[in-house]
């Protein structure tokens, strides 16, 4: 075992990767360790798993043999010299980045290096950037900035100038499939089944593969376009959809809430008796209330991502369906055509016979739009009552028919 083999079908980042680590321990360090590094790659590449190992790289002194308690630390999330920050809200703010910089100014208490791993990158806003821009550009001897972001271009380009950029693709989904199997231990059939199903996103197919509340949602959204039937079923089956994925966002935080709740009452000497507590009723409150409105706002943040899971799993489908339509069912010398979704393909086949090529770019098309609606903060359920209607008529779109149909009854 070594630090990397959790990152899946990356040859050419990993080389660069092992060569910073080998340079890191050198001393002065070589060309190919620098302080600032910015990891892309599309969601589910693993950006984070790059970052994790990388880093857990730097703290070994052997650059990543996988075995010292160094290295199991930083795989474990428990080294001291590594910091993974993520954002709680949908951005970081200025206090965010504030904080990360008073922490980057500490010396490492282990090992050579010490390790700030900014994940989600681009919700950073400008200002946080800017806070981030100067500590970055006059760093200390000892700290190394991994920024992980979907794009370079999701940076201020002053920071992106100052970073060395390793960039991650979409692994294939052979490669996923060999991990889940070899790594993961899992039979084949369910390895190739989560590794197709994700598509392409590492962090999902291991989810399918070991979750089955995870197939059973999954399974649920792609039931999502057979219910669709008249206006009423429509709204019904797009207010399903919104609530199942709030209270999976609700489940999900929930206990993690508590936790939070309680420490921080406890903080506060909340049960304490005698002198100051009165005093410290008043700050315990706007505390909780802070503490309340990020939680509130990771929760959203969660509901959303669920949602566009849901989509995406939603696009896997009617890619299969275009799929059957343009090749047919089978494909040369009898086999049949491989799909995302093999195991509903009934209800494939069926879609495709019932409907044109025209009719499914259509409903791709209507689930982009409730993707980019949920990107800008469209209520949740409204934009999927839109998409509802549209997969049922692709050709208009909801609002035109909303107002149609409300008139006719
Ligand atoms: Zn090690």
């Amino acid at each position: 075992m070594t630090v990397w083999d959790s990152l899946i079908g990356q040859e050419k980042p990993l080389q660069e990767f092992k060569d910073a680590a080998v340079a890191a321990a050198q001393t002065p360090a070589g060309p190919e360790m620098t302080h600032a590094w910015l990891v892309t790659g599309p969601p589910g590449s693993g950006r984070s798993v790059a970052a994790r190992s990388f880093a857990a790289a730097l703290v070994c002194p052997d650059a990543g043999c996988g075995e010292c308690v160094d290295c199991q630390d930083a795989l474990a999330g428990r080294h001291p010299d590594i910091e993974m920050v993520t954002p709680e809200g949908v951005s970081y703010k200025t206090a965010d980045a504030r904080e990360l910089v008073t922490k980057a100014s500490i010396a490492p208490l282990r090992a050579k290096w010490h390790i700030l791993v900014v994940e989600d990158a681009d919700r950073l806003t400008e200002t946080a950037n800017n806070v981030l821009l100067k500590a970055i550009e006059e760093p200390s001897s000892s700290i190394v900035w991994i920024l992980c972001t979907p794009s370079a271009e999701d940076v201020l380009p002053t920071v992106r100038s100052r970073c060395r950029l390793v960039r991650l693709t979409t692994p294939e989904t052979q490669a996923i499939a060999d991990y889940l199997a070899t790594v993961e231990g899992l039979d084949e059939a369910t390895a190739v089944f989560a590794a197709q199903a994700a598509q392409g996103h590492v962090g999902r197919a291991r989810a399918l593969a070991l979750d089955a509340g995870v197939r059973e949602r999954r399974n649920k959204v792609l039931r999502f376009p057979s219910e669709l039937g008249d206006l009423g079923s429509c709204l019904r089956a797009a207010q399903d959809l919104a609530e199942t994925a709030k209270a999976d966002a609700v489940a999900a935080t929930e206990s993690q809430d508590q936790k939070e709740l309680a420490d921080l009452a406890q903080a506060w000497g909340e049960g304490a008796e005698g002198r100051g507590v009165r005093g410290g009723a008043r700050g315990l409150k706007s505390a909780q209330k802070e503490l309340e409105d990020r939680q509130k706002s990771r929760r959203n943040r969660m509901e959303r991502d669920e949602l566009d899971r849901a989509l995406l799993d939603l696009l896997g489908y009617y890619r299969d369906v275009i799929r059957i339509q343009v090749e047919g069912s089978e494909g040369a010398e009898g086999s049949t055509t491989e799909l995302i979704n093999g195991e509903h393909r009934v209800e494939i086949e069926h879609a495709a016979r019932t409907s044109t090529p025209g009719d499914t770019l259509g409903r791709i098309e209507a689930i982009e739009r409730a993707r980019q609606a949920l990107i800008a903060n469209v209520a949740p359920q409204l934009a999927l009552e839109a998409l509802a209607i549209e997969l049922r008529s692709p050709h208009l779109r909801a609002n035109e028919l909303h107002n149609s149909e409300l008139a006719a009854t």
